[in-house]
């Protein structure tokens, strides 16, 4: 029987900004792609799933105190490790007025040392368990609809995302990488479910669609029929991807709508490769990138630096190198080990970590490093930055998703469809949590 208690979750309260992803690998304040944190992928899933639960996604520290005087049974968190200081201030909070149940969920949980804050914690995809732990059962997981934006430094809005998650998951061994020890039994969403979040952003004017699986493209014939839904839907779309995956199928998708990689070249030495697990090879996932532009797609790459054996000027010859591929927009990541992942124990044992986890955000160096101090990393950064990222860069990717369009539509039509976008993305309410009502029912908030 479905518990009557009342269950608030919550993600780390806002400090007036949103964290973004792309933006913040960009050093210019006027001309810079961004694609901020507004809404709680986790946290809609969960509203999906288990209606009778409420959420609320990065409030004020305000909005949040006025939320907890309406009176909870159970408040839950849902956080990252650099979020952990914020969420213990939280945590608090909801104690001193209190709330007696107090839960914690998404990758924050396997940080070392927060289990003591909380009454349960939910590591992985967690929608059957909370059901269950709330007196009710699930059957497969409902993808909600889930609706961002594309947009600018000035605070305009370039186009409506659709993000997908076709699959939750991964058991691949790569030493740097969390997804293993927060959900290492790799599982699809179905297809059916996925149908109907599609059917729902194209009624929204939603013409762009992201898929953010951790391993796009590992259950082959599954991807196989998302890509055709894809197809059939007329959508442009992206994915995050291995380069092995992506270069199967590269040419093949890139006809039926892709328009937009994630990928992970990580480092440009293989040795740094090898040392951390990762399964590809420098040069492979290089190639796969140098098609992949040739066909005009939009490209994502992460790349890590601070691995032991790099230095300051290794890490600025390399990344000189890495700039010749002009890519769209290079996500930065400094190598950050992360509890309960092989790069943890590794480095924790030779080198020492240190415990800030609000620096946990991949742009702070955590640990001692051999050649390289905190402060050296700092500025070693910014210099990326302005390497990899400059401003002219993103101001070409808008020209690029014009093209697509003039080459689909003409000139005119061209113009038409960016105008379109631009005006619907600066229309939708994105905080608006909407959930499908029923298996007939459209969403609705
Ligand atoms: S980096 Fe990607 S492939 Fe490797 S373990 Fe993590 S999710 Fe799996």
């Amino acid at each position: 029987m479905l518990s009557s208690k009342k269950v608030l979750l919550t993600t780390a309260f806002s400090k007036g900004t949103y964290y973004d992803y792309v933006g913040s690998n960009s050093p210019s304040i006027f001309i810079r792609a961004s694609y901020p944190r507004i809404i709680s992928y986790g946290l809609r899933f969960l509203k999906q799933n288990i209606p009778s639960i409420e959420i609320l996604e990065y409030p004020t520290w305000r909005e949040y105190t006025k939320k907890l005087d309406e009176g909870w049974d159970i408040v839950g968190f849902s956080f990252y490790i650099d979020e952990v200081p914020d969420i213990l201030r939280m945590v608090n909070e909801a104690r001193k007025r209190g709330i007696s149940e107090i839960w914690g969920g998404n990758y924050g949980t396997l940080t070392y040392g927060v289990e003591s804050h909380f009454d349960k914690l939910f590591i992985g995809y967690s929608e059957g368990d909370i059901a269950r732990e709330l007196g009710t059962e699930i059957g497969g997981v409902i993808h909600p609809p889930l609706v961002t934006y594309l947009g600018n430094a000035g605070g305009l809005k370039n186009n409506m995302l659709g993000i997908i998650f076709t699959t939750r998951g991964c058991a691949g061994g790569c030493h740097f990488c969390q997804t293993p020890a927060f959900c290492n039994k790799p599982h699809k969403i179905s297809l059916e479910s996925i149908d109907r979040v599609l059917r729902y952003y194209r009624d929204v004017g939603v013409n762009d669609v992201i898929a953010l699986d951790e391993n796009f493209g590992a259950f082959r014939k599954h991807t196989d029929e998302v890509v055709d839904l894809l197809d059939e839907y007329g959508f442009q779309w992206g994915c995050m991807i291995r380069g092995d995956i992506l270069s199967r199928k590269l040419s093949e998708w890139s006809e039926r709508g892709l328009r937009r990689v994630l990928l992970g070249i990580e480092n440009l030495n293989q040795e740094n490769l090898d040392a951390v697990d990762k399964k590809e090879n420098t040069k492979d996932i290089l190639d796969t990138m140098i098609r992949a532009k040739k066909l005009g797609l939009q490209i994502i790459g992460y790349y890590m630096i601070g691995f032991e054996r790099e230095a300051v000027n290794s890490i600025k010859d390399d990344v000189a190198e890495l700039s010749k591929l002009k890519l769209d927009v290079m996500q930065l990541c400094v190598l950050t080990p992360l509890p309960r992942t092989p790069l943890w124990d590794y480095i924790d044992k030779k080198f020492g970590i240190e415990r800030d986890w609000s620096k946990f955000d991949t742009k702070h160096l955590v640990w001692k490093h051999p050649n390289i101090t905190p402060s050296d990393m700092e500025e070693l950064l910014k210099w990326c930055f302005r390497k990899l990222n400059p401003g002219r860069r993103s101001a070409r990717s808008y020209y690029r998703k014009y093209r697509h369009y003039k080459s689909d539509y003409g000139a005119l039509g061209g113009f038409i469809q960016t105008y379109r976008d631009v005006y619907l993305a600066n229309s939708f309410n994105y905080r608006d949590v909407r959930i499908f009502q029923s298996p007939e029912k459209d969403a609705s908030s």
